[in-house]
């Protein structure tokens, strides 16, 4: 099963893809993370992103479509793969439908988490994660049980993400509703979209996405 994860930044998509990853034994593939691990390795292509990723604008499309059509022609995707953050422009939407057809695959799914943008900017902004296991916490929504010990592992180093600041929030949000909205419509008007509420509870808007896929669970 190979699905689509949409939404504006911080509507929640990262912590459902690993969850949809977990129940239904596909892979999440984060343009996001991609990009983060090639900032982090030092790459050419790591140090070209770096800045974009800051400002808050997009990296360029053909170095998504060739990151995630390499990324996905790998092993572990063959039993399906959640696409998070991509495709976020139009023309990498129309790409990935060349890229799908030529590799003999297809969507079963869209799905959008819908949230408010007043939401996000508070959520994106409290957000950090431990740095040995990745579990997220929030200042304020999801804190650990003692503080400054992840509950999951035990560790206390924690990291924020350097675009996760009410500037750069704002640039992502701005270049989401220029470049990205119009993707939803794009596959709403092919009658493959289906929206969730994201103003839910974590547990509530896993429920709605798995009442969608399930059908599809392996
Ligand atoms: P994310 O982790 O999905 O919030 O992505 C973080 C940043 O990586 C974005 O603000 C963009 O700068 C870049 N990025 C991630 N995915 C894409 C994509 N599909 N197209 C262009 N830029 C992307």
């Amino acid at each position: 099963m190979n699905l689509i994860l949409l939404g504006p930044p911080g509507c929640g998509k990262g912590t459902q893809a690993k969850r949809l990853q977990e129940t239904h034994g596909i892979v999440q593939l984060s343009t996001g993370d991609m990009l983060r691990e090639e900032v982090g390795s030092g790459s050419d292509l790591g140090a070209q992103a770096k800045e974009i990723m800051e400002s808050g604008g997009l990296v360029s499309d053909d170095i998504i479509i060739s990151m995630i059509s390499k990324r996905i022609d790998q092993e572990d995707c063959q039993a399906g793969f959640i696409l998070d953050g991509f495709p976020r422009t139009m023309p990498q939407a129309e790409a990935l439908n060349d890229m799908l057809d030529e590799k003999g695959l297809r969507i079963d799914h869209v799905l959008e988490i819908e949230v408010d943008d007043s939401a996000v900017v508070k959520r994106i902004t409290g957000r950090y994660t431990c740095d040995d296991c990745g579990v997220g916490y929030h200042d304020e929504f999801k804190t650990p049980a003692v503080d400054g010990v992840c509950d999951g592992c035990g560790g206390t180093s924690f990291s924020r993400r350097a675009d996760d600041n009410e500037e750069t929030v704002r640039e992502r949000l701005n270049a989401y509703n220029q470049q990205t909205a119009p993707i939803s419509e794009y596959y709403r008007a092919k009658g493959a979209l289906a929206g969730v509420d994201g103003m839910a509870a974590i547990d509530d808007v896993s429920n709605q996405l798995n009442e969608i896929v399930g059908s599809n669970r392996g």
